[in-house]
């Protein structure tokens, strides 16, 4: 029967435990640096204004009923997010058909149906390099579903920037045909990314080993404020003619965290025999997908959908992307200041440099446990923050904290 030895007790989730050492805390200047969601300057969640627009548009529909999705989700929500992803209709993929889209349980789902689908069917070699470090989740869920798992040196200590050497003679070294998981931007949790031209020496490395590129886009237009220059790095490996996969998730760019609104892709590389291969391919997930969740949930995608297809509607989301993006750089320009101001010991430029929701601080795990317990400010133990945290009534205070602890 079930016991101690059989079932032993899991660690809480990092990340959910801090939430609630958070929310217990009674100090009124607490501030939560740990939350990976987007926070309005009043430190409050914020329902994009285009999201309710479309929530009205839906709601008003006649039509509209709670009969089950299909099992790949809605198309008309999965094609647009295909060509979100790919940069628009005229990407080379869609044009030549070899594109299949799955609607996902968000970008965590979307990992999932990826990582089920390479276990099964994935003809190279059988494991998986994960940045170090990545979102956590990675790990476990590629070995879930028992892809074994091996790491790439991403982040430099000494610049707090890009290990782009290490990254690349590791890529280099991995087994012929392994997976490579990459963050098609604003990497988490680190805030830094390769650029353009050094993406491309990437693509070469890969396309030397013959390795699988997997991205996860989890940040589309989150980043810059601009969507086509969120997908740079995809839009450049399939024009490249790579077969790959992509997860992508409508979490943070829509705001819609608990709606799970999700996509899986996979283009597979330009040959006669494309288009076979896809529709092969499109028939085995939706098998995967049949036995795991049988059909997507309705009411993100729908949101989305309705975006995606309206050209009114997809700029002004534009425009709220750019509201979210815009607040959040302004809160990495007045973090540095204050602690360039503040002449805190260290170089302050990583802040800046880095990009998208998170910031890899460089402070260390005593540094981290001693900012929480004097100053009540809740960061992830790997000195990880989430820019949406900061406000223009905290940032001052996190600065001094930050300045304190350093000291
Ligand atoms: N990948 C990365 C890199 C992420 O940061 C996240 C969100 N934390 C996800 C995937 C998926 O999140 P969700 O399942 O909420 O879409």
């Amino acid at each position: 029967s079930f016991s101690a030895e059989v079932v032993p007790q899991a660690p809480e989730d990092a990340l959910f435990g801090l939430m609630r050492a958070y929310r217990a805390d009674q100090d009124p200047n607490k501030v939560d640096l740990g939350i990976g969601a987007y926070r309005d300057d009043n430190a409050k969640p914020w329902v994009l204004p285009v999201v309710k627009k479309a929530d009205e548009i839906l709601r008003n529909d006649p039509e509209l009923n709670h009969e089950y999705a299909p099992i790949a989700g809605i198309v008309s929500f999965t094609s647009k997010a295909a060509e979100l992803i790919l940069g628009g209709a005229d990407s080379p993929a869609i044009k030549e058909k070899r594109v299949t889209s799955v609607q996902t349980i968000s970008g965590t789902g979307a990992v999932h149906l990826g990582a089920l689908f390479l276990a099964k069917f994935y003809p190279g070699t059988k494991k998986v390099y994960l940045s170090n470090p990545t979102w956590a989740n990675h790990n476990q869920i590629f070995s879930n579903v028992g892809l074994p798992i091996a790491t790439y040196p991403y982040f430099s200590k000494e610049t707090k920037g890009l290990d782009f050497e290490g990254m690349k003679s590791a890529i280099y070294g991995a087994p012929d045909r392994s997976i490579i998981l990459l963050h098609a931007c604003a990497h988490n949790p680190t805030g830094v990314d390769p650029t353009l031209d050094q993406w491309k020496e990437i693509a070469e490395v890969i396309r030397a080993k013959n390795h699988f590129p997997f991205f996860d886009t989890a940040y589309q237009g989150f980043a810059s404020g601009d969507l086509m220059k969120d997908n740079a790095a995809v839009r450049y490996f399939v024009e490249q003619g790579f077969e790959l996969v992509i997860a992508q998730s409508f979490a943070k760019n829509f705001g819609l965290y608990g709606e799970r609104a999700g996509c899986f892709h996979v283009v597979t590389g330009p040959s006669p025999d494309a288009e076979k291969t896809i529709t092969r391919i499109a028939s085995q997930l939706a098998i995967l997908q049949r036995s795991e969740i049988s059909n997507p949930p309705l009411y993100g995608a729908r949101i989305a959908s309705t975006v995606l297809n309206d050209p009114k509607l997809y700029a002004e989301w534009e425009d709220n992307l750019r509201t979210m993006s815009g607040r959040i750089i302004t809160m990495r320009e007045k973090l540095r200041a204050k602690l360039e101001e503040l002449k805190t010991p260290g170089k302050w430029n990583h802040i800046t440099d880095q990009i998208g929701m998170f910031s890899f601080t460089g402070l260390t795990e005593a540094q981290v446990l001693k900012i929480r317990e004097e100053a009540h400010v809740y960061m992830t133990k790997n000195g990880r923050i989430s820019m949406a945290g900061l406000n223009t009534r905290n940032v001052e205070y996190v600065a001094k904290a930050i300045d304190k602890v350093v000291r």
